[in-house]
């Protein structure tokens, strides 16, 4: 699960992280309001209003409503309002959100931390992530922050410095001191920035978080290492533990039909192709796919059921497989093992009857316990369904249906 800059940095904050300072907006009257409370609480007169999306790439994108970017610094106090109002509410599209980008509902201001006349700030990249190759985390770090991590370890991969970390005795003294090194910093820099990586993986472990993203992370002239941008992705599967961070999940930046898919307990992904399929068991769904492609379709959508799937189950695939209006045909290919087919096929006329109105074709491929019991209910049933039982008879009806 993906959060928000404003939450990441506030969680960081929790854990130790020296982070640029700021406040949520929604409204460009709460954005002045913020700027003056920021003003009080930091000393600061420059200010940065930031889109808050989950995409990162802010700064150069663009709003289509308004040519604003998604980062720009406000240099009076009188100014943010209006910078805010260019921002809140318009479609912010940056090379990560694709060409139909994403709707801005807040923006977060904050303190300048470029302080005006320095000539030395220094950005650097940081990010601690999962090695699923070497099983261990990593902490990844670069002295060319706030680029493109993608384009630098295109260009220069010898820049980008990794320390993994081993599980049995933790993050080491030595090894942050030695990414500090390696990062060139010396004195109070080294000492801040050691300080900060150890605070950082400590927020990491503590929160059960997939991967850490901190780019920038910036070197004022000071001395000061803080960090400007902060990505956080939370692992799904140990949020149950984590009430407090389940909470941070805004479900507006997630695919509707995810959504719905997840609040009836089923697996589903989005693609682009032709053919629906509705499928228990993941390695089941993929060979489905494999059938799909095979037989001249394209799967749109990843959908498993789940092993306990039911009639309640089946309607809610299809409603949600329906609401894509690519899909010409629909697979559904169940293996029988604790659900039983003639049940399974029960579920599907019942679905088809209930929801009515269904204008693509089903095939139906039911295998497993009382298989041909469920067949014959799909055959009698005298709707738009055709039942197969092996899977080459279930690609050569798609085939079939794909032609017309
Ligand atoms: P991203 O573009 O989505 O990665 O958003 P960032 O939070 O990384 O901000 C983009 C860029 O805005 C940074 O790389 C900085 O160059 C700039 N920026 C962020 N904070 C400040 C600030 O306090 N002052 C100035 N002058 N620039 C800033
Ligand atoms: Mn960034």
């Amino acid at each position: 699960m993906n959060i928000h800059e404003y939450q990441a940095k506030e969680v960081l904050k929790g854990y130790g992280v020296r982070v640029q300072q700021g406040i949520v907006a929604d409204t460009p009257e709460a954005a002045h309001e913020a700027a003056v409370k920021l003003n009080a609480e930091t000393g600061t007169s420059w200010y940065v209003v930031k889109a808050q999306i989950h995409a990162g790439g802010r700064g150069k994108g663009k709003i289509q409503e308004t040519g604003s970017n998604g980062v720009v610094l406000a240099k009076k106090l009188e100014e943010v309002s209006e910078k805010a109002r260019n921002i809140l509410g318009g479609t912010l599209v940056t090379h990560q959100t694709g060409p139909e980008g994403k709707k801005v509902n807040k923006v977060l201001i904050a303190e300048d931390v470029y302080y005006p006349g320095d000539s030395e700030p220094k950005e650097y990249y940081l990010s601690i992530l999962l090695d699923r190759a070497k099983g261990c985390n990593v902490i990844m770090a670069s002295t060319e922050g706030g680029m493109d991590i993608e384009e630098v370890a295109e260009k220069s991969p010898e820049k980008i410095i990794k320390e993994w970390i081993d599980p049995k005795v933790g993050l080491q003294g030595f090894q942050v001191r030695k990414v500090a090194f390696k990062l060139g910093l010396s004195g109070n820099a080294f000492k801040e920035m050691v300080k900060f990586i150890a605070a950082l993986y400590k927020a990491y472990e503590a929160t059960d978080s997939s991967q850490f993203e901190i780019n920038p992370v910036l070197k004022t002239s000071d001395d000061k290492i803080l960090a400007v941008d902060a990505k956080v992705n939370l692992d799904d599967n140990a949020l149950y533990r984590h009430k407090d961070l389940a909470e941070l999940r805004d479900i507006t930046e997630e695919d509707p039909l995810e959504v719905e898919a997840g609040k009836s307990g089923l697996n589903y992904v989005k693609l682009d192709g032709n053919v629906g399929c509705m499928v228990n068991g993941a390695g089941l769904a993929m060979a489905t796919m494999d059938m799909i492609k095979l037989s001249g379709g394209e799967p749109a959508n990843f959908l498993d059921v789940g092993g306990g799937a039911n009639a309640t189950t089946v309607e809610a695939g299809f409603r949600i497989i329906l609401q894509d209006p690519n899909v010409k045909a629909i697979l559904i290919n169940v293996f029988g093992g604790i659900v039983r087919c003639d049940r399974i096929a029960s579920g599907v006329v019942e679905a088809y009857k209930s929801i009515g109105d269904i204008r693509v074709p089903i095939i139906v491929r039911l295998q497993g316990t009382n298989a041909e019991e469920g067949a014959k209910i799909i055959d009698e049933s005298g709707l738009k369904v055709f039942s197969a039982i092996t899977l080459k008879e279930a690609a050569e009806k798609v085939q079939a249906v794909l032609k017309g």
